[in-house]
């Protein structure tokens, strides 16, 4: 069963001039079925569930192509292999670095530092291609000796 944004991301390939493949739907079925942030190895199992014909290269190629079309795009998390997202589903991550933990933020949260930074530099951040990293509220909580905690009681 095709979900809507399947569906749309075959339109956005269509729209292309691009090819409907069997390699490339079940490549966004396995993106769309996934509500994790995948590397592109754990998508190829994904996709190998279903068609475990299709080889690893292609796969590669094919999130490659889905980039270029916005259809899909990546994403920084931590340390390791890049994480893949639909591109319908733009938010960004902050990861903390004591449990891994990845917490998902609106893309407005960057409104004020997008705004400041083009004003006072110019340059136009990109916000969803790497995650901000520091530690979680329970992990801040448990290691109160952190750099800045003094800092924030004196105002
Ligand atoms: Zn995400
Ligand atoms: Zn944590
Ligand atoms: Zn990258």
């Amino acid at each position: 069963m095709a979900t809507e944004r399947v569906e749309e991301a075959i339109e956005a390939i269509r729209l292309s001039g691009g090819r409907i493949t069997v390699d490339r739907r079940a490549v966004i079925e396995a993106l769309d079925r996934s509500d994790d942030h995948l590397t592109a190895e754990q998508l190829a199992d994904a996709v190998w569930a279903q068609h475990p014909d299709i080889n690893l290269a292609t796969i590669y190629r094919t999130l490659e192509l889905f980039e270029r079309l916005d259809i899909a795009f990546h994403v920084h998390i931590g340390h390791g292999p890049s994480r893949w997202h639909l591109a319908d589903d733009v938010h960004h991550h902050l990861v903390c670095e004591v449990c891994d933990k990845v917490i998902e933020i609106p893309d407005s949260t960057f409104d004020p530092l997008r705004v400041r930074l083009e004003t006072d530099t110019g340059f136009v951040i990109d916000p969803h291609h790497f995650s901000l990293s520091g530690r979680c509220a329970e992990c801040a909580a448990a290691t109160p000796d952190a750099p800045n905690a003094g800092e924030a009681s004196q105002g």
